[in-house]
């Protein structure tokens, strides 16, 4: 393997390469702990990868930091994590080891943001890309969910389950590929955190801008502001047009245990409506109808 510099699909998929020469489908969930140390320790032995272990860290989700004057590394992830959630976060930072240690040779701690929400700076970015593209790859998790059919949360979990990682992590990979529009949307004590779309939905107009405005409150009709769902949030409810946007759509909605955090899938029928050239998040928020944008307002 030669030295991809910081090109996190290279590296996450010549080592699912090697992966499955050697275990085949076994492979999964990718044993990422082991991974980094023997990878590191064959490819790199003069700094090599020796410690993976958990600590209160905090507000921080991991970090990889430099141990034995600086002729090891140590990946460090927070206690009480559930075990996807480790695992991606073990995935991330060994991504940093892997593109970014000569750049960082006091380390990095990496908060929940720079992990979950899949924001933050290049780095970061490179560092989520390569975490997810090393726990499921493209062309086994497209086997598993084909790109025009929309997944049930039991068809996501039996996913989840395979790769050992979170359930949002799992839709976020997804949403990547899908020519579905269909959105993830999470949000906490009624207000939207965050919300990701598949291209095809921002191609119709439909996203919710959270960065830079004011907090986003969770539309009254729907599953996710009720709260009272159970059952019938994980096997979706139809909403008519107007409960999230000027259209109708399914919504799967299930509670995160741990983080108090509610995930909504919504799944919206047929294709664009709307046809934009290169569309942005951004643009396609500016393109909102001026009723749909004052609601997310
Ligand atoms: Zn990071």
């Amino acid at each position: 393997m030669t030295d991809h510099g910081r090109r996190p699909k290279r590296w996450a998929n010549d080592l699912n390469t090697i992966l499955a020469a050697a275990l085949g489908d076994d492979r999964f969930p990718i044993p990422v702990e082991t991974l980094a140390k023997d990878f590191s320790k064959q490819r790199f032995p003069a700094s090599p990868i020796v410690e993976v272990m958990a600590r209160p860290l905090g507000s921080f989700e991991g970090a990889l930091y430099p141990v034995q004057d600086k002729t090891a590394w140590a990946i460090l992830h927070n206690t009480d994590v559930s075990p996807g959630r480790r695992r991606f976060t073990v995935a991330h930072e060994f991504g940093h080891y892997l593109m970014h240690r000569d750049l960082l040779p006091d380390g990095i701690a990496c908060n929940e943001e720079a992990i979950t929400f899949r924001a933050g700076e290049e780095l970061e970015e490179e560092a989520d890309t390569f975490a997810a593209y090393l726990l499921m790859p493209l062309d086994d998790f497209r086997e598993q969910l084909e790109a025009d059919k929309k997944p049930s949360l039991a068809e996501f979990d039996a996913v989840k389950d395979r790769y050992g990682v979170s359930l949002i992590a799992c839709i976020l990979r997804w949403l990547e590929y899908t020519a579905c529009r269909s959105m993830l949307v999470v949000s906490r004590d009624g207000y939207i955190l965050w919300a990701k779309s598949s291209k095809a939905a921002l191609r119709s107009r439909l996203y919710i801008r959270t960065r830079g405005v004011p907090p986003v409150p969770v539309p009254a009709q729907s599953l996710a502001g009720r709260r009272d769902f159970d059952d019938l949030g994980q096997e979706g409810v139809e909403h008519p047009a107007g409960a999230w946007f000027q259209e109708p759509c399914l919504e799967i909605t299930v509670i995160s245990d741990k983080y108090d955090q509610t995930i909504s899938i919504l799944h919206f029928d047929g294709r664009p409506t709307f046809e934009f050239e290169d569309v942005t998040e951004e643009d396609a928020f500016d393109r909102l109808s001026p009723k749909t944008r004052e609601r997310f307002e």
